[in-house]
């Protein structure tokens, strides 16, 4: 739908739900919509970040389709969530990434894994792809320190630039202002909902995910995936330390923390996006945006691919097959942080925006 008459939909389904109000307890879209007469784009921008889709709304709706009111707020805002990522993406030319995102996050993932190939046997040659290598410093033989820290670097700050951008002008849209950025209260409470997956609860019984039936298992998939990031995260950043300040080169004892972070985590990252994908593949389509269901599959299907292969690279690192696993795994994690700006991950910058932005709005009635 074009974005005017997506904001004309916005604007006649709000005023319905204003009028009705029955789902004011399922989670923060509706006490947030409460406040307001009229919505404006910047006030369904905010709104649609505020959802997490558990589809309590939807199936507890009476006006919901066959009514001829035909409200369905889960994909409404899904709608307005996918017009947000692109329009608050920088540069604006990458923001078409955001549309056929399957295919964007194949190729671009697909590219980086056969330059990182290409360059190894063009600067490394051949034999260190099907060498067995051993001991501390074995993955600099096959991809060198400068090549294994500068890029990512690189590719991180990008990163970093690309969502502070999306993030301000989020911010700006929405009406806040820069003073509000520093409430502690308001973020700590927002932390907090975020971690907890807070509107993940419905009104407590769980998401209608799949289906009618409350269930509580998105949220637990979700949190595998969730805590599997973020542990992966801490053992990247302790093999970091380890490697730039102690001068200890991986690979890593089993029993060292880099090793048993990434593992627990990598198992997160295997078991979350399979049971996600699985809950998405027998969900209602009805509710959905098919736009976003593409950004969601896109998204777990590479986050799955890079836990595997750095735990195949974790079983198989003394090994012949160690060489070729490294490239394949930095391949994906090439991928992943190059099209991360440009797909589902977006919705952890503009969910927690739009969460700091609720609670200052509940702090000040
Ligand atoms: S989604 Fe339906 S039931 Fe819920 S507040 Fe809106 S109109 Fe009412
Ligand atoms: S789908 Fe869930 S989170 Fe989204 S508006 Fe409806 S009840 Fe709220």
């Amino acid at each position: 739908m074009p974005v005017p008459d997506l904001i004309k939909e916005g604007e006649r389904q709000m005023m319905i739900c204003n009028a009705c109000r029955y789902c004011e307890g399922y989670c923060a879209v509706f006490p947030a919509m409460e406040q307001r007469r009229m919505f404006t784009k910047a006030d369904l921008v905010y709104l649609a970040n505020l959802c997490f889709d558990c589809r309590d709304c939807y199936y507890a709706c009476q006006y919901a389709p066959p009514h001829e009111f035909g409200v369905n707020i889960p994909k409404l805002m899904a709608e307005l969530r996918t017009e947000t990522y692109r329009e608050y993406s920088w540069p604006a030319i990458l923001s078409g990434l955001l549309k056929r995102n399957g295919i964007a996050v194949s190729l671009i993932t697909g590219g980086a894994t056969l330059l990182i190939f290409i360059l190894v046997l063009l600067f490394m040659g051949a034999d260190v792809l099907t060498a067995t290598h051993l001991g501390e410093g074995s993955f600099y033989r096959v991809v060198p320190y400068i090549a294994m820290t500068i890029p990512p670097i690189l590719i991180a700050l990008y990163g970093l630039v690309v969502f502070t951008i999306g993030a301000s002008r989020f911010w700006r849209e929405t009406g806040a202002g820069i003073s509000d950025v520093i409430n502690f209260a308001a973020l700590w409470r927002a932390t907090r909902d975020a971690f907890g997956l807070a509107y993940m609860k419905g009104g407590g019984a769980g998401c209608n995910y799949p289906n009618e039936t409350f269930s509580h298992s998105r949220r637990l998939f979700h949190h595998m995936v969730f805590f599997g990031f973020l542990l992966d995260l801490a053992a990247t950043s302790v093999a970091a330390f380890y490697d730039h300040f102690l001068g200890w080169q991986a690979p890593y004892p089993v029993l060292s923390w880099p090793v048993v972070l990434g593992t627990v985590g990598g198992i997160g990252l295997l078991i979350g996006p399979v049971g996600m994908l699985y809950l998405k593949w027998k969900s209602d389509r009805d509710p959905a945006d098919r736009n976003m269901v593409t950004m969601d599959v896109a998204f777990l299907v590479l986050l799955f691919l890079t836990s595997l292969t750095g735990m195949l690279l974790l079983i198989f690192r003394d090994t012949s097959a160690m060489g070729m696993l490294l490239v394949i795994h930095l391949g994906m994690v090439a991928g992943f942080f190059l099209t991360a700006p440009y797909g589902k991950f977006a919705h952890v910058v503009y969910r927690y925006a739009a969460l700091v932005r609720y609670s200052i709005e509940q702090q000040r009635n």
